[in-house]
């Protein structure tokens, strides 16, 4: 037998005694509920006492947010600049202004709307959409013509644009940028952002034992970070992008990168931007200063598996002797247009194309996703009326189809915007419209405004 185990009776009973306890401390909220139904006002009393005062009822609780619904498919062209020249130089990272003022007019006359950093952020986090194409214009290393020469062109065409600086080029004489131009640039459309300290490959550790490796990355990556904001704070400037120097990464790169908070990192591998896209090795077209070898396919977006032909079947059209036919497709908004109304009837006339089959078409519009439209085979005619206002000022709208016999999706993909004070016209009406009303006669609107240009190839 174990000694003390005759004890063993006495310590159940003690056990049970603070488990009963406990209970009890358990049950004490129980018994006030109990206690407070038992002193309940008697009917009587209940209706003696004051009807609640409109005042006193308590706010129904706040609507629940709508996240907007973003252009998962939109896609996007950053480019990547460097230096400028307004004479010639064999330098490839050297681009001669008048050259970067036509592909500034290039990018215009294809149509593609050029974007903000801050805009391309808010749209890869799902907080607001971009136009299914558009490009994004970045600047590297800091070099004084990006404030003497290509500051000018960029405020001509009204396009915002990122700089990526780096500490040890910034104010030190020669050709690197002042404070005060880099605060002009800051305040003139252009959004700052780091190039790290130093301008080191930052995947060569160089003898570094890990832990000193890290350090120097922090310093590299953070520091550059802390350092622009506070300079330029002034401004308003906020860091959170970061360009690789020479697009170079490795994993420990992009770790530390990720603790810094840098919400995305730039590389120079050139290819549009879709929403899957990794944050931290987002892809920049390097614009080459004497070829255009990269600056075409950037504006390119036909040839792409999203708008396969779409830019193609929106562009006007020219017979064999020169003259203009029109585009096959012609859409209503048509591309890039400014509605003033926030529930725009929808048109797209599909009569020029032959076989399409009317069970393959598939439309998609921004904020509604897939919708259900009418279609008309016997007019070609297709038409969708939106049916809420529109909350967003760029309306990205996509079509699919086949055509008979096809496995092949024809996609067409383009945007209007929503002219932002047509909140406060009184014309369209709050309340939701029917889809089912025939919609009115089309109007010309399609062919007066001229579509999407096609980019050469
Ligand atoms: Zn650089």
């Amino acid at each position: 037998m174990i000694p003390g185990s005759r004890y063993f009776p006495i310590g159940l009973a003690a056990l049970a005694a603070v488990f009963l306890l406990a209970s009890c401390e358990k049950a004490a909220p129980y018994l006030d509920q109990v206690k407070k139904a038992l002193d309940r006002e008697t009917d009587e009393e209940l209706a003696a006492r004051k009807p609640v005062a409109p005042e006193d009822i308590p706010p129904p609780p706040a609507p629940v947010k709508m996240e907007p619904v973003v252009n998962k498919e939109a896609r996007v062209s950053i480019l990547g600049y460097h230096d400028f020249t307004d004479g010639t130089s064999s330098n490839d990272m050297i681009l001669n202004v008048e050259d970067f003022r036509r592909q500034m007019q290039a990018i215009r006359d294809a149509k593609l709307p050029v974007i903000s950093l801050r805009q391309f952020l808010d749209w890869k986090q799902g907080k607001s959409d971009i136009p299914a194409e558009c490009v994004m214009i970045t600047i590297d290393d800091g070099w004084k013509a990006t404030h003497t020469l290509a500051l000018g062109v960029l405020k001509d065409f009204g396009y915002p644009f990122t700089v990526f600086l780096y500490k040890n080029y910034i104010n030190v004489g020669g050709r690197s940028l002042t404070h005060d131009e880099v605060r002009e640039i800051a305040r003139s459309g252009g959004t700052l952002s780091s190039h790290s300290l130093s301008h080191q490959n930052l995947s060569r550790k160089g003898g570094r034992g890990d832990e000193a490796y890290d350090a120097w990355l922090r310093e590299e990556l953070v520091e550059s970070m802390r350092y622009l904001e506070e300079t330029y704070g002034d401004t308003g400037a906020v860091v959170k992008t970061f360009a690789y120097p020479f697009g170079i990464y490795n994993d420990r790169v992009l770790e530390i990168a990720r603790e810094a908070g840098y919400e995305a990192c730039f590389t120079v591998n050139g290819k549009k931007t879709g929403w899957e896209e990794k944050d931290l090795e987002i892809g920049r077209y390097v614009v080459h200063g004497t070829t255009l070898a990269n600056f075409d396919p950037a504006l390119d977006f036909g040839g792409g598996a999203v708008t396969t032909g779409g830019r193609k079947l929106l562009a006007e059209q020219k017979s064999e002797d020169g003259t203009q036919k029109g585009p096959l497709v012609s859409v209503t908004p048509s591309a890039n247009s400014v509605v003033g109304n926030r529930l725009p009837l929808i048109e797209v006339d599909l009569s020029k194309l032959t076989g399409v089959d009317p069970e393959s078409i598939v439309l998609r519009v921004s904020g509604f996703g897939r919708v259900s439209h009418r279609f008309d085979p016997a007019s070609g005619r297709l038409t969708y009326q939106i049916p809420q206002r529109l909350r967003v000022e760029t309306c990205a709208v996509q079509l699919s189809f086949r055509h008979a016999g096809s496995k092949e999706n024809e996609l067409i993909g383009w945007t209007f915007q929503v002219d932002p004070l047509a909140n406060y016209l009184s014309s369209d009406s709050a309340a939701p419209v029917k889809n089912d009303s025939l919609p009115p006669a089309s109007t010309d609107e399609a062919a007066l405004t001229p579509p999407a240009a096609t980019p050469s190839l």
